[in-house]
């Protein structure tokens, strides 16, 4: 358990950076664990209404991997979908792939991150301590 333990703490301390959504990647550079147990950790801290899901498009077009929107649910059409940097096209045909070209990110809910400031009034809203530190992302 103290693995879980490990990866609520690294969340508890992002929740209060001044950054809008992060990757699974990130606190599992951060701790250490497997990508699938945070993974697996952040959707369950979905379900306590900690955090929130989204599903980030990005574009599959060659150097692109742009990311062309951000959505709660996996339900878009990829049809109706272009990539105005390098021009590609979702067809029809790519509605059953969508799984290729999402990947989760993650919000801190509102209400958690006020609850959290309360509970640590000494943590200041700006970026802690981030200077020299390596694993950002
Ligand atoms: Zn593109």
């Amino acid at each position: 358990m103290a693995l879980v333990w490990k990866i609520d703490e690294v969340v508890n301390e992002i929740a209060l950076w001044p950054i809008k959504r992060f990757y699974p990647t990130l606190i599992a550079k951060r701790t250490g664990i497997s990508l699938d147990a945070v993974f697996t950790r952040l959707l369950e801290l979905t379900k306590d209404q900690k955090l929130c899901v989204k599903w980030e498009l990005r574009c599959p077009g060659d150097n692109c991997a742009r990311t062309l929107l951000v959505i709660d649910e996996k339900t878009i059409k990829l049809r109706d979908v272009f990539c105005q940097y390098c021009g590609h096209d979702f067809c029809e045909e790519d509605d059953g792939d969508i799984y290729e070209y999402i990947y989760p990110v993650f919000e801190v809910c509102k209400d958690y991150k006020e609850y959290l400031r309360k509970v640590n009034p000494s943590i200041k809203k700006k970026q802690p301590l981030m200077i020299g530190k390596k694993h950002l992302n």
